[in-house]
């Protein structure tokens, strides 16, 4: 049973949203480039093991799509965490190409793509430090104790090849192909049949999972050091590129091509919300919106059905929660394909 479904992560919405924002000489950037097709990469990847566990329904798990959680001032993520009453399977996605080389005295992986060598840290300690923080985070911030924690290393494209000249079999259980998964937790679902938590613990679990659960919101403007100078003022024509289109009898026109679009600042309004201020002003929406009546941005803001607070000049608007924003925005910048993945 699925307790968290899976969204579009910030990270991604913000790359989209910054593609959108960005003046089209710098969208071609290749470090943004390369960071944004990084991050959705990992995310097919979790999208694969999703996929996976859909095809082994087991009423006897709660399933959390991604998770992030605080221990003593440092999140932890978890691409996807099984619980039962029995134990816990964390399941951290990989999806890289290539030959994976992993050195089971260094503790080092290699990958080679392309006849390029890159390194990265052990998958192996990265879940092995996954099941103690979230060990930990049980004991201290919901007081359950000896709930047996398992982790999977899930390799999640076939086309992948792993290796370990060790031949260590610590290794090839741990980091797997997405199609030995379903087998790897039938194998643990006969390793543990005691009953550790009680219905009432489990069901504390979960509400602490959905209470804590803090998905990351970059700051995207600040780690490039992007200024406004290097986004696009105004609504821009999604007919045309021109901008910042015009208010004009309730809808936007744009004054080179004259297409005209009435809920064109819902998209410009949601990207502010992710790359910049979760909250937003009606003056900061004039500003946004390049246009002089706060009338309108007054009536702008109250169709978005958006949560407020306070009154007149101190009303602040508020970001909608991450599962509401459009998972699927155009993104203008086609400078790779999906295929290039
Ligand atoms: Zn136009």
């Amino acid at each position: 049973m699925i307790k968290l479904h899976r969204t579009k992560p910030y990270v991604i919405l913000c790359y989209e949203a910054l593609f959108r924002r960005l003046k089209e000489k710098y969208r071609n950037n290749n470090v943004i480039n390369q960071d944004y097709w990084n991050y959705l990469a990992g995310y097919r990847g979790e999208q694969t093991v999703d996929y996976k566990l859909s095809t082994y329904p087991q009423k006897r798990f709660f399933e959390y799509q991604s998770l992030r959680l605080k221990v003593n001032h440092n999140f932890f993520q978890i691409d996807s965490l099984l619980l039962s009453s029995k134990f816990i399977l964390i399941i951290e996605a990989k999806n890289m190409k290539g030959e994976l080389n992993y050195n089971s005295d260094s503790g080092h992986l290699t990958q080679t793509y392309k006849n390029v060598e890159k390194g990265y840290q052990s998958p192996i300690l990265q879940a092995n430090s996954q099941e103690m923080q979230l060990s930990y985070w049980l004991q201290q911030v919901i007081s359950v104790y000896g709930i047996p924690i398992e982790s999977l290393v899930i390799v999640s494209d076939p086309s992948t090849i792993i290796k370990n000249n060790q031949n260590d079999p610590t290794f090839y259980n741990k980091m797997i192909y997405a199609d030995n998964l379903i087998p790897k937790i039938k194998e643990m679902t006969i390793k543990y049949t005691k009953n550790v938590l009680n219905k009432n613990i489990l069901y504390s679990i979960n509400d602490a999972f959905l209470k804590y659960n803090t998905p990351l919101k970059p700051k995207l403007l600040d780690y490039y050091n992007i200024n406004e100078n290097h986004l696009i003022k105004g609504i821009q024509c999604e007919n045309c590129g021109s901008y910042p289109m015009k208010r004009m009898y309730k809808t936007w026109k744009c004054d080179k091509c004259f297409y005209a679009d009435p809920t064109a600042h819902v998209r410009l309004i949601l990207d502010y919300f992710l790359l910049h201020n979760a909250t937003i002003t009606n003056s900061e929406c004039r500003n946004l919106l390049q246009i002089d009546s706060g009338k309108t941005a007054y009536t702008i803001l109250n169709s978005m059905n958006l949560t407020q607070t306070g009154k007149n000049k101190a009303r602040k608007y508020y970001a909608p929660k991450l599962e509401l924003f459009p998972q699927d925005s155009f993104v203008p910048n086609k400078k790779k394909t999906i295929l290039q993945l």
